[in-house]
């Protein structure tokens, strides 16, 4: 008689939930999943998916645009919301199908239901007691807002992706990945878009040129972004369907909208769980504290993905799912190497990046040596004819003593699909000559890496 139900409980059926499931029932462990909401988790049923699928919808509007310039005769589509979010749903139903096959065919057993510990080797679901050798926490994380009078009324990307009609006016409250992507959708779909940061600037922690590049394309494009600006109260105004709103700003002023977005930040999914009173640490946030193999401070229990609040990326938590299961069920502690990971925000246009900003670089060599920095803005030639008046702009961040590229940055068309191969170049430590010493793929944009010859004067951006 085996002392505990199971091998492996995993509470959240995200990516970083479902991955190490799987893979410890591939090796041999009897392993049950819970989930409360959606298997698939934020970034299938909630995030990155369906708004990658939006972002698509909106591209169309400036492909139509541009084909006059190529020839096409005018073409004035209509715009239909309510089929594209069917279409959306119907894509998320299907996936949601996927996961459960595979859940099923790794032989996971799914249980759909809330999850509280009751002590570290014990789950309660649906008023059962599950038992467990080993615990994994995948909660994810939830969105954040603060707390201000008439919040009530507003609503976050989970309800953005689900709207019954496309607001005439929409106010964004947010500058970081959401904010921007989601500014970028309905901007594009036809909805006018007031982006409202606390900041100077939109995307903190992302390389100085990249926010202003990508905030002058944003504004290019009609997003007005006020900046320096906070909401201090928002009240609801006639009985418009799907509400007016007034949004009253500190210090003075107000802005209209029928929609209301916030996107500022996204909290741990920890709470009334029941992980503090089994002994697991939390920090000021609620995230799970965990070592560098994902162990939580409690023997039997470990924690991946956005609960832990490392790199909130779903690649990263798959990885870290990976390792979690060579450490746990294979004998292997395996901890993950977390520099040089590479990102994209969905943006329009989007940004793809790797390594380190101009400012954490100056950082890093500095004393060393210092930095070079090369950088390209240029007209993609898809807009030649179309005469689009959008820049792409790439830049690298150069080690001066050993010529090591430390990051590599785009903001423009496919930069994403770009970046994501020059992971593999500064993984492997590729310098400058390497770069220069390859031969690109003519015509593309991409290319332009290979032939950055200028290095750009020093403009004091060494303070991070
Ligand atoms: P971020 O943490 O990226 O950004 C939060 C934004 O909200 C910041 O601009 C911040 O301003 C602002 N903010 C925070 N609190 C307040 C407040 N009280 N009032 C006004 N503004 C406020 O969070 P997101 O919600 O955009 O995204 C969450 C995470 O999800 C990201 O960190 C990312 O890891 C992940 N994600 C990744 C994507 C991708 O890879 N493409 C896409 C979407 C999400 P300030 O800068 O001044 O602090």
């Amino acid at each position: 008689m085996p002392l505990y139900d199971y091998d492996l409980i995993t509470i959240g059926a995200g990516s970083g939930g479902v991955r190490a499931s799987r893979r410890a029932a591939a090796m041999g462990a009897k392993a049950a999943i819970v989930e409360n909401l959606r298997t698939g988790g934020t970034c299938v049923m909630r995030g990155c998916v369906p708004k990658k699928l939006l972002v698509y919808a909106g591209h169309f509007a400036d492909d139509f645009e541009d084909s006059g310039g190529y020839g096409w005769e005018r073409v004035d589509p209509g715009f239909d919301w309510p089929a594209l979010i069917k279409a959306k749903n119907k894509e998320l139903d299907r996936l949601e199908a996927v996961y459960h096959r595979i859940l099923g065919e790794a032989g996971v057993e799914e249980v759909f239901a809330t999850a509280t510990l009751a002590d570290p080797h014990t789950v309660e679901v649906d008023g059962k007691s599950l038992t467990t050798k080993t615990l994994l926490v995948a909660t994810g994380g939830w969105p954040m807002m603060p707390d201000i009078p008439g919040i009530e009324h507003v609503i976050t990307s989970n309800e953005a992706l689900d709207l019954h009609e496309l607001p005439d006016r929409i106010a964004i409250i947010g500058g970081g990945y959401i904010a921007v992507e989601f500014a970028g959708i309905f901007n594009s779909l036809g909805a006018r878009v007031t982006e409202i940061i606390r900041a100077p600037q939109i995307l903190r922690g992302f390389d100085d040129d990249v926010r202003d590049m990508l905030a002058g394309e944003m504004e290019k494009k009609g997003i007005d972004i006020r900046r320096e600006t906070v909401v201090e109260e928002i009240t609801k105004e006639g009985n418009k369907s799907g509400g007016a709103f007034s949004l009253k700003l500190k210090g003075g002023g107000t802005i209209a909208a029928d929609r209301v977005m916030y996107a500022t930040g996204r909290a741990p999914n920890t709470k009334g769980m029941g992980l503090g009173e089994a002994g697991v640490e939390l920090d000021g946030k609620g995230a799970v504290r965990v070592d560098e193999f994902s162990r939580a401070s409690v023997d039997n229990i470990y924690a991946i993905g956005d609960v832990t609040e490392r790199m909130n990326l779903t690649p990263v938590a798959i990885a870290e799912a990976e390792a979690m299961v060579r450490t746990a069920f294979g004998g292997q502690p395996t901890a993950l190497d977390y520099a040089n990971v590479p990102s994209a925000v969905f943006s329009q246009p989007p940004i793809g990046t790797v390594g380190l900003t101009e400012a954490e670089a100056h950082v890093e060599a500095g004393a060393g040596g210092g930095i070079d920095v090369y950088v390209s803005r240029f007209t993609p030639m898809k807009f030649t004819l179309s005469g689009r008046d959008e820049k792409s702009m790439m830049k690298l961040i150069v080690e001066r003593k050993t010529g090591r590229v430390l990051g590599c940055h785009m903001v423009g068309m496919d930069a994403p699909e770009i970046i994501q191969g020059f992971a593999v170049a500064l993984r492997t430590g590729a310098t400058k000559a390497d770069f220069d010493a390859t031969i690109g793929i003519h015509p593309t944009a991409g290319e332009e890496f290979f032939t950055l010859r200028e290095k750009r004067e020093d403009l004091g951006r060494g303070e991070a």
